[in-house]
């Protein structure tokens, strides 16, 4: 049995690092097979030249637990109508209840896209901010979200940690950690900044068709004779 470190973000316990010599290796080969640049709404949003860092934000909101073709469909409905914090601000409750509503948990992020733009404009004169410390400070953003807006929307390196990109580094036996948070400290340490901008996308990518949460597709991975399968209880 694998013992797990005790998390200390200012002082980082050694036992969260296992093995990451191999990580320039893992990482080259899996660029080359995971070609994720127009896989998602948010990495094409990031790829447009006239990026809006509200609407990656907005589209981020609305992409949790929410497919990506729905996000995409949604988020262009919403914009159509209300594209900046203002006009959501000032939209009926109910209205936007209707325009998010297949994106799940429309109630709830309903109120978190109102009061992220209230925040917006009363602390921040209508912009996004572009420091982790400024988005965190709002309620509704967590670490993935805001780094995803550092990341997506400004172009500065971080590491938006989902489940994906929080399980395979795991498995990998780079890293021996619990939870994202911890995840995406331990990798600020080990993973080399040049990965940064590229690894949500690789590990999403990766983790969506074959290191799959249950039962990964060992013999079709890319990587698979780096691997110590740690924590994999059944494999194909
Ligand atoms: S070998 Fe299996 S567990 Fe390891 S990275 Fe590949 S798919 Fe995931």
């Amino acid at each position: 049995m694998i013992k797990r470190g005790n998390f200390n973000s200012d002082n980082q316990n050694s036992d969260s690092i296992r093995n990451h010599q191999n990580i320039d290796t893992i990482m080259q080969i899996l660029e080359k097979h995971f070609n994720y640049t127009d896989r998602t709404t948010l990495n094409r949003m990031r790829k447009d030249k006239n990026k809006d860092p509200f609407k990656i934000l907005i589209s981020c909101l609305l992409s949790l637990r929410a497919k990506d073709e729905t996000t995409e469909k949604i988020s262009k409905n919403l914009f159509t109508i209300a594209d900046t914090p203002q006009k959501i601000l000032t939209m009926p409750l109910g209205r936007l209840e209707a325009i998010i509503y297949s994106t799940g948990h429309y109630h709830k992020k309903a109120l978190t896209l109102k009061h992220v733009s209230r925040e917006l404009i009363e602390r921040f004169n209508g912009i996004v901010p572009e420091t982790k410390e400024e988005l965190l400070s709002i309620k509704g953003i967590g670490p993935k979200t805001a780094n995803i807006v550092l990341n997506f929307a400004f172009d500065k390196p971080a590491l938006p940690i989902d489940t994906h990109c929080h399980r395979i580094p795991n498995r990998l036996g780079w890293i021996n950690t619990k939870y994202p948070i911890e995840t995406e400290k331990v990798l600020e340490q080990i993973l080399p900044k040049k990965y940064w901008f590229e690894f949500n996308g690789i590990f999403v990518l990766f983790g969506k068709t074959i290191c799959l949460p249950v039962s990964p597709w060992c013999s079709r991975c890319p990587v698979r004779k780096y691997c110590p399968h740690i924590g994999v209880i059944r494999s194909r």
